[in-house]
């Protein structure tokens, strides 16, 4: 029998834990599957094969690691806004020649009803308040709340993952939450702290997109951070896709029915 292939596949996202059970599916033991996380949360849902945490120390880290662990493809399927690992896994390929996908969710498509006003940064963003909104949903983690920390007269409902583990840099309230969420769920928020506008990042994806739904039945506006420039190189969007490539990529089938 041959010797099982390696993949390392960059995580943090639901599509990477689908991408990392859907392997062990397709391809058995002929594909060894690591994710490596960030670590920036405590908990985490169960993830198929073998897991790591923490940062390569950038791409010399990163190529070191694809070298020793003798990885033959990499799977950056990190969230659309993770620019810099993505950076870092493009160069660390280009260094070591290890083929590199990313699997990256859609886009959302602005509906005819949608309100929304496109931002470049969370600093554009909150220099549309007040006026943009007094009651204010922000969505978009924790790291970039810092853009709205001197602004006064706005109430701000912040939600996160996970409790914070340092003080945030704003007088706001905090809900927690996981996505996926439901309408149901986004639309009784809105209306529970009679929110008036809605910030967040340009995520994409089924998972977080019933707030987007939400807002509009609403008729309010929401704030929508473009996503970042990432890295260029072959490009997918589904798990299904993904598998293909791996498929060509290492020449396997997949495994017989054990
Ligand atoms: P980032 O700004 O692109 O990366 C910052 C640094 O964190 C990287 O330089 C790298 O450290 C380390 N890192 C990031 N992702 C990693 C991974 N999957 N495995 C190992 N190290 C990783 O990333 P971020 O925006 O902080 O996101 C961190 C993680 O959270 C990612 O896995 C991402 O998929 C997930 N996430 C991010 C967002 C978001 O809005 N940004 C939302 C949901 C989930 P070194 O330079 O030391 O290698």
């Amino acid at each position: 029998m041959p010797a099982p292939k390696r993949l390392l596949i960059l995580g943090g996202t639901g599509e990477a834990r689908q991408l990392a059970a859907a392997v062990r599916a397709r391809f058995g033991d002929a594909l060894l599957v690591t994710t490596s996380l960030a670590g920036r949360t405590q908990t985490t849902a169960p993830i198929a094969g073998t897991v790591r945490r923490g940062g390569f120390g950038g791409a010399a880290g990163l190529a070191n690691f694809l070298r020793a662990e003798r990885i033959d493809c990499l799977i950056d399927a990190t969230h659309p806004f993770a620019a810099r690992i993505s950076a870092t896994a493009s160069e660390a390929c280009r260094d070591t020649g290890v083929p590199l996908l990313a699997l990256t969710r859609p886009s959302w498509e602005r509906g005819e009803d949608d309100r929304w006003i496109v931002v470049a940064s969370a600093a554009e963003a909150a220099a549309l308040l007040p006026r943009a909104g007094q009651r204010v949903f922000l969505t978009i983690g924790q790291r970039d709340l810092d853009a709205f920390a001197t602004i006064e007269g706005v109430y701000f409902l912040v939600r996160l993952i996970e409790p914070p583990a340092t003080p945030l840099p704003l007088a706001c309230d905090v809900i927690l939450g996981r996505g996926p969420f439901t309408f149901a769920d986004e639309r009784s928020i809105i209306a529970r702290h009679a929110i008036d506008l809605l910030v967040t990042k340009e995520s994409g994806g089924a998972a977080t997109a019933a707030k987007l739904a939400a807002a509009r039945a609403a008729g309010i506006a929401v704030v929508m951070l473009r996503r970042p420039d990432r890295a260029s190189g072959t490009c997918v969007e589904s798990v299904e896709e993904a598998l293909q490539w791996l498929g060509q990529r290492l020449a396997m089938g997949a495994a017989s029915p054990r």
